[in-house]
């Protein structure tokens, strides 16, 4: 079975601040680290490979230094992986974004067929979670969002059974094969990297392709130009007041709260009778 895994490189957002003057992130001296959402993804592959057989691509778009990020699934025992970076992607939105990964993914199935594509459930920095969906609708493949566990994978139907996280609980959902998966954080939990993955992600050098390398590209839809999202404003949001603090034994909160409750209440339908 070949699983191939996206992965993005992103800042530390429990370090990056927002500029307040420009409105930007300011990444400066913020150390650049593997999507945690991806590292589970990974982690699942090469779980999935455990049960199945079968290799383990990773795929990633960015700047040169993002095979630091790879090098990282290689330590959690990924096979191989695929950078795709060049000027032409920068600036891109997350239809550019699916649009180019999408591009590359057709030049690793020429290679070698796929039969499952992960991606994370969303990336930490941008947030939006529309990258594997894209993905997937690009490949005209099913995608299964939000996935908490593998239950099986039946190669020689093509099928796959999985749950699917809901707010209440969780959703059996079955697919055919090849299909796309994103996943939630509680999918498995990634353990130490064995000694030998380490000296091996070292020494390993992924492949680097730029936009030339992929076919069928229309450069029309690559990055900034082919971005039609508009970012209008970044900011912190505003930190929240703290709470009120009810003191007294708890039958005295309890009466204090059923106050504040009633007080609000009425408030309210002051304010809708104006
Ligand atoms: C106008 C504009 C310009 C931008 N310019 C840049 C820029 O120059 N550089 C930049 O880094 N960002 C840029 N961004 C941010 C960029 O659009 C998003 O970070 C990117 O498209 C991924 O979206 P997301 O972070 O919401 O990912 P999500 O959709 O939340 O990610 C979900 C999953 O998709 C996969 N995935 C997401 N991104 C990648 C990737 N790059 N490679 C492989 N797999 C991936 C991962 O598996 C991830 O877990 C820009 C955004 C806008 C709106």
């Amino acid at each position: 079975m070949h699983i191939l895994v996206c992965v993005k490189q992103v800042p530390d957002t429990k370090i990056i601040k927002i500029d307040p003057k420009t409105n930007t992130l300011d990444r400066r001296g913020v150390p650049a680290i593997l999507n945690p959402y991806d590292t589970h993804a990974v982690e699942e592959a090469v779980r999935l490979r455990a049960r199945y057989g079968g290799k383990v691509s990773i795929l990633s778009m960015g700047p040169p230094q993002a095979v630091a990020a790879i090098k990282k699934c290689v330590e959690i025992g990924a096979d191989v992986g695929y950078l795709i970076s060049d000027r032409a992607f920068a600036g891109a939105d997350t239809l550019a974004t699916s649009y180019a990964l999408s591009r590359a993914i057709n030049r690793i199935m020429k290679e070698e067929p796929l039969d499952l594509v992960i991606c994370g459930k969303m990336a930490i920095d941008g947030d939006t979670g529309q990258v594997g969906p894209g993905v997937a609708r690009r490949m005209n493949i099913p995608p299964l969002t939000g996935v908490k566990k593998i239950v099986e994978i039946d190669e020689a139907n093509r099928k796959i059974i999985v749950h699917r996280k809901l707010e209440d609980g969780y959703e059996v959902l079955e697919s055919s094969l090849p299909c796309l998966l994103t996943v939630e954080k509680e999918i498995n939990e990634v353990p130490y990297s064995p000694l030998p993955n380490m000296i091996r992600a070292a020494r390993y050098q992924p492949t680097v392709w730029t936009v030339n390398d992929l076919e069928d590209v229309e450069r029309s839809q690559l990055g900034l130009k082919g971005s039609p999202t508009i970012v209008g404003k970044m900011f912190s949001p505003p930190k929240p007041e703290g709470g009120k603090r009810l003191t007294g034994t708890i039958d005295q909160q309890v009466s204090q709260l059923v106050d504040i409750l009633l007080k609000e209440k009425r408030e309210l339908l002051v304010q809708g009778g104006k």
